[in-house]
């Protein structure tokens, strides 16, 4: 960025900025390709990720984490791996069988509600978990707020039986006092995680009467010491989940895991395989080995090489991110 010069410029310790698109292996989350940037600072790499579907303004917390990564430093973790969930995207029972199968983890997070009507595809899709899992393995779901509070009780009741027991249900519904009436009427955990993610105020949202677990992402939630302080805040057991990054942003989440006091659930940070292709070398990648990712000590170094690969083709896109960049900015210059 040529244009960086005075000091109240929060890109001001920014040296180099890089954009990437990858691919997904799956379509996920409505997208077929990941974009970001990775920036450079003078404590190493830090990305900036928000979807796409992010206003500048709720950009704004993904920049302080991408700030906060490649100038600043981390906690002291508190473990030097983290357990990780396998994820089964709105699958069918065979292909769900499978992910848990190869995965390795003793937790699948199973998604759900993809579509109106789709009960009985849910229902297959856990017992196929279920069964690749073993009797001892947690299976959550997660409906990304999908349903109303009565489709949400008699679902959750259903697939309760078909999974012999589920860990948690995360998001069943939109709105926090919906999470609250179905919290009364089901006797599994409830799990908040847009209700954390896209609160005005994360740190005052309360969903202590509403939920059992928080969710916690830490590039939306403005960075790791932001996050620890939604953790501490909101007094629930936290589960750390990605947002989709590459092995930068991911190291960041994972720094999360390893810093909160207890961490009582498997981490949804085994997401790497669900893009085909990373910024950083494998042997540095922050890849899942039996149901585990290990805390690294510091951001991985992008490989140049891989960056130069992962580069968007259409330079609209390139365009369009610093573009992006250059706006979320000047939403924190204006804070
Ligand atoms: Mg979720």
């Amino acid at each position: 960025m040529s244009t960086i010069s005075s000091s109240d410029d929060p890109l001001a310790a920014v040296e180099a900025v890089r954009v990437y698109a990858i691919p997904m292996r799956t379509r996920f989350r409505g997208i077929t390709v990941r974009e970001g940037m990775l920036l450079r600072g003078p404590t190493g790499w830090g990305e900036f990720c928000p979807f796409d579907d992010y206003t500048d303004a709720g950009s704004a917390p993904w920049l302080d984490a991408a700030i906060e990564q490649c100038t600043g430093h981390w906690p002291t973790p508190v473990r030097d791996r983290v357990p990780i969930n396998c994820t089964v995207p709105a699958v069918g029972p065979e292909a769900a069988y499978e992910i848990v199968t190869r995965s390795g983890c003793r937790t699948a997070k199973v998604k759900v509600a993809d579509r109106p009507g789709s009960l009985g595809e849910d229902q297959a899709r856990v017992e196929a978990v279920r069964s690749a899992l073993g009797s001892d393995g947690a299976i959550r779901v997660d409906a990304n707020g999908a349903w109303d509070v009565e489709t949400a009780v008699r679902h959750i009741r259903v697939l309760d039986r078909s999974a012999d027991g589920l860990e948690y249900v995360e998001q069943p519904c939109r709105t926090v006092p919906e999470l609250a009436q179905v919290r009364r009427r089901v006797n599994v955990r409830i799990a908040a995680d847009e209700s954390i993610r896209r609160a005005d105020d994360p740190l005052r949202v309360a969903v202590a009467e509403a939920a059992d677990v928080a969710v916690l992402k830490c590039l939306p939630l403005g960075g790791v010491q932001r996050a620890l302080r939604v953790a501490e805040a909101c007094g629930l057991p936290c589960v750390v989940s990605s947002a989709l990054e590459t092995s930068v942003g991911l190291a960041a989440e994972v720094a999360l895991a390893a810093a909160l006091p207890e961490l009582p659930f498997a981490c949804g940070l085994g997401t790497l395989s669900l893009l085909n292709g990373d910024v950083v070398a494998p042997s540095d990648a922050v890849q899942p080995v039996d149901g585990h990712v290990r805390v690294p000590a510091t951001t991985p170094e992008p490989d140049p090489t891989l960056v130069e690969a992962h580069a968007p083709t259409d330079p609209v896109s390139a365009a369009r991110w610093l573009s992006r960049l250059s706006r979320v900015s000047a939403v924190l210059r204006r804070r």
